[in-house]
């Protein structure tokens, strides 16, 4: 077999400093746990500025598919955009996103288990808590919105970074963690998770 079978899919995820400060950590990653996904790292730092825009950067089209996003955001609820220009608008949320992310301890992890990235971003929600749905953790947990952030040039605060595609994630637990903190184990539920036959279960 060439292609790895999908339960090894990781994906990276970032509890931000507000996550951290609202006792959120725990509920955050039981969301995560009770899907079926197992911790393959994890550790709490405070990241310094250059390694947020490193870790944003990492996809050259962040800045141009973020500035998008955020102008359709604005344009879908019948409001003016701050600017018309996709990277203007970007070097401002990059800025913003230097200080929110910086401002405080954050833990940083890894999740593994079949479409990881996917399903971690199923449960983390939309990235504007204001249209993220009801059952997602930034829906559940956050009410904040462009609206809110943008005059206050802040990054809107919704407590969680999760990777936007596995290639994304590889580099962004490259750029994080190194090889020997990523930790390769079975857990007993993988059996019931993964196993073809399910045999073995009775005595
Ligand atoms: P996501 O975190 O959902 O993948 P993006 O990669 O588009 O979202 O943006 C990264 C982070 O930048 C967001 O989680 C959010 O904290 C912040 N952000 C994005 N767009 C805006 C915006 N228009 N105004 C304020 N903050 C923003
Ligand atoms: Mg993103």
């Amino acid at each position: 077999m060439t292609e790895k079978h999908p339960k090894f899919e990781r994906t990276f995820v970032i509890i931000k400093p507000d996550g951290v400060q609202r006792s959120l950590v725990g509920e955050i990653i039981k969301r995560f746990e009770q899907v079926g996904l197992k911790l393959a790292a994890m550790k709490m730092l405070v990241p310094t500025p250059e390694q947020i825009e490193k870790h944003y950067t990492l996809d050259p089209e962040w800045r141009r598919v973020t500035g998008e996003k955020t102008i359709k955001g604005y344009l879908s609820k019948g409001l003016k955009p701050p600017s018309e220009d996709p990277l203007e608008i970007t070097a401002k949320i990059l800025a913003n996103l230097k200080k929110y992310l910086a401002s405080g301890p954050v833990v940083a992890m890894v999740l593994q288990g079949a479409h990881a990235v996917q399903i971690v971003r199923k449960l983390v929600g939309g990235t504007e808590p204001l249209t993220s749905d009801v059952g997602s953790i930034r829906g559940d947990f956050v009410l904040d919105s462009y609206q809110m952030s943008d005059p206050d040039n802040r990054a809107v605060r919704n407590l969680i970074h999760a990777s936007g595609s596995p290639k994304e994630a590889n580099d962004e637990i490259s750029h994080w963690f190194s090889k020997v903190d990523l930790v390769d184990y079975k857990l007993v539920q993988d059996h019931i998770l993964y196993d073809v036959n399910l045999d073995g279960l009775l005595e």
